[in-house]
Order: C-alpha cells, then structure tokens, then sequence
C-alpha cells in the first residue's frame, strides 16, 4: 500500500484516501494552479494507525521520501538554520468537520532556523512571530497545553507594553514572548519544547491521527451520522506568508455570491496577514474588489483562477487564497457552502451556461432548502433594534411578548396573547411552554441542546445559545449588551433562519415561495423574483423525473385544496377521527353509552349525513383524483371527557345531591374503557370489530358521497382504508361487511361505485404477515408512526419529550426515528412486507401516509422500496415532490 501521494498524484475523486482538503489541493495541483507544494498522508496510514497504535513501517520512509523531494524542490531543507523550509500539517477527512481536528503551522522552525527566517525575509519581527505561533499551535493541539495558558501569556505581554492588539508587539516583546512560552512547555510536559523539526513533523502527524478519536470529532459524527472509521488525511504543505509586509496578504472568495447566487466578485482580503487573523477578527478586511488597487497583477490571476475553478468544478467554490510578496497561491477550494435561495438560484444558473444538466440541477438542492424557503421571513426593509444574536436552531419568523418560564408563557397564550418563552436554557419541564410558545429562545446550548431538538420537532421557531443575552430568569428579565433591559411583557421577534432577535415588533413578511406555490404569485410574469423563477424551473424537472406520486394528509376540504395547490395527487390519508369533534362530540358520547341497539343505532343514524357532507366536500375538492378515508383509529376515551376533571365534577354534584344522570353514566363509561395503554389497546380495527355499525356507518357515508358527486356529474376516487389490522383474519371480516354496504349504496343509487379497500401496515405483526394480508386487500399504506412506535417500543407521545435529547446527546440516533425512517429496522420491516404483498398480488398499490412521507431522507428510502406514493400533509408536498425527483433523477 502506498501511504503518501504527492498533491501532483492525487485528484477531487480521492476524498476517500485523500480526505476532501487533500483531493482539491490535488486537483487544484493538475490544474497547474498555483499550490505550494506538498504531500498527503492518506487514510488508510491513519487507520493503521488507529488500528495499531503504531504508524505503519513504511509511513515513516514514505514520509520521508517526499520531503526530501519537497526539499529539493523548494531548494532548502525543512528546519535548515540559515533559510529554513517551513510547513503546515493540517487534517482532512472525507467530509468536513469544522474546528474538530488539529491544524499546526509553521513546523521546522527552531532557537536556530528562526534566525535564519529573519535573515532571509529581513523582517524580524514576522520571524519571531512565526515562532510564537508555532509554540503556541504546538503547544495546544499537540501537547494537549491549555490554550489559556499561552493566551494569558500574550494579554499579559500586550497588557505591559501598551499594546492594543498582537500587531504592536515588536520584534523583542515577541522574542521575549517566545522565551515564556518555552517556559510553559517545559513546565507543563515535563521537557522542552522539540527542537529537532523532523520530530515536530511527525509529532504533529500523529496529533492530527490521533484527533480524529477525539471527544469533540466522535461527537460530532456520530450527530452527522459520519462512519467512525474513515480516518483522517493529513496535508504536509510548504508554508508561505500572507504577513511579510504590504505586498502580502491573505483572503476568502467565492466565485459567486453565496447569499444570492449572483455571479461577481465576493471575498474578503486582509493585507499584510495570514489565515488566522482574519478569524481572530484583529483588523478589518476590505472587499475583495479592492486587492485590484492594491496588487492588480495578483488579482488578476486570481479572477482567472476562480473561473478556472468554477468551469472545472461546474459550481460555486470557495478558497483560500494567499499573496507572498505579490506571488498569488491557493491554500484550499472546495464546492462551497450557500443558502437555500442561491442553491436554487445557482443551479437554474449553472443551467443556463450550460454547465449542468436538469438532472444535476436537481441534485444539486434539497427539500430542507425548500422547507427553509416556505417559512415566513421578517421584513428585511423593516429597520429594527437588534438586540443580539444567537444560533439558528429551528427556521421561522416570530414575533411575541418576552416570557420567562412555561408557567406564564401557557398562561398569557390563554388569554390569547403571543409570546415567546426566554429561557437560559430548557429542559424537558418546558414542554408546555414551549408548545404555548409561538418561539423560543435560549441563552445557552447548541443545534443539539434541548430546546433546538424539540423546537425543530415542533416546527416552532427557535434561535439558541445566544450568549450575549444575559437571562434571569428568577427577576423575569434579559438583558442585552449596551444594557438594554427587557422585561417580561416587552415585544421581541426572533428569526429561526438567522438566528438574529430584535427589540419590538419586525412585521413578517409570508415566503414568495409560498405565494407562488399558492398560486399568487406566477412564475412567468416579468418582474418575477428571480427565486421563484428558479424554484418554478426545478420543480419541473422534478416533477418530469419523479416517480413516486405525491399525496396529501387532509381531512377537511380546505386542507385538501391548498394541497392540490401545493402539488397533491390525491389523499392518501383522510382521518376521519377529527370528523367526530366539536358539535358531534354529543353524538359519539351517545354511541358509546348506548345500551341497546335501538340507542346505538340511533346515534349511528345521527352521526351519517354529518360524516356524508363531510366527504362530499372532500371528494369534490379533490375530484378526479384518489382520496383514501380512513375508517375511525383512535381509543374511544379520546371523544370522553378527561376522568379526573369528570370525576370531580360527579363528587361535587353529589355532594350537592344534585345528580347527573348523564354524568353519571359517562363516568362509568370512562371507567370501563380506561386502558392502560390506550395505544396498544381497542382501537382501529378492534372498534370496527366490537362496535356494531360503526364501520359500516363509515362506509355507508363515503359511499353515498361518492354516489352524490357522481350523480353530480363529479368524478370521485374513494378508497377505504382499515387502520391497525395485525392478521388478515380482521381485515376479511371488516371488507366482507363493507363491500355488502357498498353494494347496497350501488342498487339503491343505479351506479357503480368502484371504492377500493385497504388497509394500513403498522404493527409488525402486519408487516410480517403481508403477504397473507395483500389477498384481502387491494392497497397497502404503511403507517411508519405506529410502525415505529411499535417496533421500537417507544411511544410516539411521550419519548420526544422524556429522553430523546438524552439519545441524540449519546449520538444513539442522530435524527429521532419518528422524523426519519430507521432503514435498518422499521425501513426493513416495509421493503420486505411491500415485497411479500407484491408476490401476493402484482398490482398491489403501495404508499405510506405517516410523518414521513415528507421527510427527505425518507422519500428516497421509499422511492428505491418502489411505493407508489409518499402522502404528507399539505405544506410539505412540494418538499416530498422535489425530493421524489431527485430520488430518481
Ligand atoms: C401512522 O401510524 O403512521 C399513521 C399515519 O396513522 P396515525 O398517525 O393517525 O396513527
Ligand atoms: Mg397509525
């Protein structure tokens, strides 16, 4: 095996062996773009490495091997007293892990060779600052030092010269410095500071090995879902100065506007610089369009090398570049990050030049870009105080009173007031407060703390670990820098997309991408946003690639139209439960007390032409195109009153003497249906199977609406759908009676009726006995929330709340199960009963109609299963279209 490449031997396809840093360097390298030279140190020697806890053999000849030929290329030796050859030795895995491994600049510098780097620049001053660094860099990352130690070190130097930043420390005060630094490095490991620079190199390899194991790097995969045993590259590269005086510099480009997607010239350029400085934030940058004053010649070539790379990898780059002494060199590029407006925007873009094709332009969005389009968005013309800034945790626009604690936030919601909970940070005791909430906002924590994870699964806007906010939470007050005070009732707006928040009321403004999918906005005018116009043109192409159908969750006629809207092809799942709410609610109590037939029947005959018009606006709103109802789900006790708040209400009545009959007889009803586990208890099927004439009821009603919209000249496509059904044995018995009433609909209307009748899949006990299932049924709809549920044995209401940040914390899940589908279990469990009910029957329609039928991920799962349709509810349908467009594309 060989365990060093060249950046001449390598390519961008490498990124496995050569880590994605290694593989561009590479590829920039066979561009003949200027590239220090320098080799790579692959994977595979990291795994062996890791593997071992040795570096294999060969590395160490390899290794040295291609130094001697950097060497002799850059015509001095690494660490070489009178001109020394300087180098970087810089991690690289596969997929970029921002700030979670080991970086060191500078090695081969030495008490020696940092003279000769004086006398060879003629600057002094850059010598010992290089020096300095290096130690430092050193320091923390290779001898495990606390980074504070060096820190204090130099505001305690700055502190006594007077100095306001590190670029006013002379030549002295920096060699001074190097001399304390020394200090902490013998103090704190025991030995001195390496002197010999091959033993730097290799001790910086192995740091950077090692870092892949690292606390904050293993986190950090195993949220991003990244394999642990990829390993890291690491990038030995020859130094060069972006801070040897006004003709040097350092800068960040891209080759398009990250933010729009417009084509110019974006960047930021720090003369007389390098890299760090401009992260630290010690001077102020200038746009790049002023290095063109500055250094004509270096910005020149810079432009052609930004269009070299932008033809050559068909799509916005970013790099890094730097200016020794008016020679340009390119540190890094790589397909660089954008926001979701430019995404689509570039793609239609890349497009146009003919650079990509449509299929690739799809590839080159997502659904979450397109999710993050729809929210509202404040008013960008709007001028407000901003107050500070935190993390982007969970997109939106929200605006509301300041509230300090859940108690208070679901209180003033109660009275009809919006508001926002603050808090430091929050904790499962929140809950309440946080579905009260119309946004939330913490002080502390990540994308991964508490109030991210639960906001995100909330849909709720929420900005958090905004430091700068100083929240007491026992005086019900924030503070903001500048010592603006907010109090608990003061209006703040938080954005979820920026993670910005304002003092007062931003007005919000809804998404032009919802305005077009609405219809209220059209693509083609003349003054179209250019967004829209690009998000119109992909949707296209996804609808002309994709072939999973796409359906919507909605049982009331305005669901479903906006969801026709919105793309849909129809309903795959209509749940009739929220049709027995409100003003019916009597009628199910009846149905559920009733002691004789005479009692039941008479609430069933009540209940029919309520649920009939119900499906006649339904199938009117979606007519022409398959709408699936679902027969009653839930557990009876759901239509009852609470039994503690009724219980009550009996003892006090009785107290008074003053009887309830109903009451009473509630009472009892509630008792005898209370079940432990409600969800794994008399419901779905099992009520069609123990309450008489309730499914056939059901299915009377949809029948007869069907019969009315077709009288009507209407073109309606029902489909019963059987919910929870463990064995076919339940589904016979339920089908049998339904197609007799459905015959009998036809012969008193004169038409036929042509209803189909299904079932849902949702206990594993169902998935596992699909083929049997698929003779009595002619669709199946996987139902992954109580698949889920059951094959994991979480309940779907509850774990979210309890123990899933304690999960996703420990990286057991990176994404809760109940968002994206578990491929392995749950996801295994519907490729192999879609495959046995396909044996069954050929023709066996197949779609899934839980959460994540619009979930991204999701969707391509279900495409390669080969459903038919994903359903999802109305707002994520253009969502679940593109994404079915990409799965195929
Ligand atoms: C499901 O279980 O996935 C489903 C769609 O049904 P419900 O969410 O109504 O239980
Ligand atoms: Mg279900």
């Amino acid at each position: 095996r060989k365990f060093v490449y060249d950046f001449s031997e390598g390519n961008k396809d490498l990124k496995d062996l050569l880590g994605g840093k290694g593989a561009n360097l590479a590829e920039m390298t066979n561009l003949g773009l200027p590239v220090p030279p320098g080799f790579t140190i692959t994977t595979e020697a990291c795994k062996a490495y890791l593997d071992d806890g040795a570096a294999p053999e060969a590395l160490r000849d390899e290794v040295s091997v291609h130094l001697e030929a950097l060497e002799r290329r850059m015509g001095k030796k690494l660490g070489q007293t009178d001109d020394p050859l300087l180098v970087s030795v810089r991690s690289g895995a596969k997929f970029s892990m921002p700030g979670m491994m080991d970086t060191v600049l500078n090695i081969g510098l030495s008490d020696e060779s940092v003279q000769g780097l004086a006398a060879q620049s003629g600057d002094e001053r850059f010598a010992w600052d290089s020096y300095r660094r290096l130690i430092q860099m050193f320091g923390d990352t290779v001898l495990g030092i606390k980074g504070e130690l060096f820190a204090e070190a130099l505001d305690e130097a700055k502190k006594s010269r007077g100095a306001a930043t590190d670029v006013d420390l002379c030549a002295a005060d920096l060699q001074e410095l190097v001399e304390q630094f020394k200090g902490i490095v013998s103090k704190e490991t025991g030995r001195d500071f390496p002197q010999e620079p091959r033993e730097q190199m290799d001790l910086a390899i192995r740091a950077v090995f090692d870092s892949w194991n690292g606390d904050r790097a293993r986190l950090y995969r195993r949220q991003e879902r990244i394999p642990h045993d990829l390993g890291t590259a690491v990038n030995v590269c020859s130094m060069v100065f972006g801070n040897l005086g006004p003709d040097s510099g350092t800068g960040v480009a891209f080759t398009r506007d990250p933010a729009s997607g417009q084509q110019g010239v974006y960047g930021d350029y720090l003369q007389n610089a390098q890299g760090e400085d401009v992260v630290a934030g010690i001077r102020n940058t200038v746009p790049l369009a002023d290095l063109e004053g500055l250094d004509k010649a270096s910005y020149d070539e810079l432009m052609r090398t930004m269009e070299t790379l932008e033809t050559h990898y068909k799509d916005l780059c970013d790099i890094e570049f730097t200016i020794e002494r008016g020679k340009l060199w390119m540190l890094q590029t790589r397909v660089g990050k954008r926001t979701a407006a430019a995404a689509f925007r570039i793609a239609t873009q890349l497009v146009d030049q003919g650079l990509i094709d449509e299929a690739e332009a799809l590839r080159r969005v997502t659904g979450s870009q397109l999710a993050q389009l729809m929210f509202p968005r404040f008013d960008g013309d709007a001028t407000s105080d901003q107050l500070g800034w935190g993390i982007a945790a969970s997109p939106g626009a929200a605006v509301g009173k300041a509230v300090f604690d859940s108690y208070t936030a679901i209180k003033w919601s109660r009275s009809g007031e919006k508001v926002i909970l603050i808090r430091r940070e929050t904790n499962p005791d929140d809950l309440d407060g946080m579905i009260a909430a119309e946004g939330i906002l913490t002080s502390r924590g990540g994308k991964t703390s508490h109030a991210a994870v639960v906001a995100r699964g909330m849909g709720k806007t929420c900005v958090c670990g905004a430091e700068e906010l100083e929240v007491d939470t026992k005086r019900r007050r924030m503070t903001a820098p500048g010592g603006v005070v907010i109090e608990e009732g003061d209006t703040v707006s938080i954005d979820g997309s920026s993670g910005k928040v304002y003092l007062g009321e931003v007005p919000v403004v809804p998404s032009p991408v919802v305005e077009y999918f609405e219809g209220r906005m059209h693509a083609g005018a003349d003054d179209a946003d250019e967004l829209v116009k690009a998000v119109h043109r992909i949707m296209a192409y996804a609808d002309r690639v994709r072939r999973l159908r796409v359906r919507a969750n909605a049982d009331n006629a305005e669901d479903a139209s906006r969801a026709r809207r919105f793309g849909a092809q129809g309903i795959g799942l209509c749940r009739t439960e929220h049709m027995f709410l409100g003003e019916r609610r009597e009628l199910v109590e009846r149905l559920i007390l009733a002691d004789t037939s005479e009692e039941r029947e008479t609430a069933l005959r009540g209940l029919l032409p309520h649920q009939k018009d119900d499906f006649v606006e339904l199938f009117e709103s979606m007519d022409g195109l398959p709408v699936t109802v679902r027969l009653l789900d839930p557990p009876l006790h759901e239509f009852l009153p609470d039994i503690t708040e009724l219980s009550v209400r009996v003892a006090l009545a009785e107290s008074r003497k003053d009887h309830n009959e109903n009451d009473l007889r509630l009472l009892q009803a509630v008792h005898r249906l209370h079940e432990q586990n409600p969800m794994l208890g008399l419901r779905g099927v099992r009520l069609g199977l123990v309450i008489p004439g309730l499914f056939t009821m059901q299915v009377r009603a949809i029948a007869e609406a069907a019969a009315e919209r077709i009288e009507a000249k209407g073109d309606p496509r029902a489909e019963i759908m059987i919910p929870l059904v463990g064995t076919v044995q339940e589904l016979e018995i339920v089908r049998e009676e339904a197609e007799q009433v459905i015959a009998d609909v036809e012969r008193e209307h004169g038409l036929e009726l042509k209803v189909a009748l299904g079932t849902m899949i949702e206990l594993p006990r169902a998935a596992l006995t699909a083929g049997q299932i698929a003779e009595c049924a002619d669709f199946f709809s996987f139902g992954t929330n109580d698949l889920t549920q059951t094959v994991w044995g979480f309940s779907r209401d509850d774990v979210e709340a309890s123990f899933f940040t304690a999960y996703l914390e420990k990286g057991i899940f990176g994404v809760s199960p109940f968002e994206t589908i578990d491929k392995d279990g749950v996801g295994a469990l519907v490729r192999s009963a879609a495959e046995a009910g396909r044996a069954t029957r050929p023709d066996l329609k197949l779609g899934v109609c839980g959460e994540h039928g619009g979930d991204p991920e999701s969707v391509h799962f279900f495409h390669e299963v080969g459903l038919d349709y994903v359903s999802c509810s109305p707002f994520r349908i253009p969502v679940a279209r593109l994404e079915a467009g990409r799965a195929a594309a």
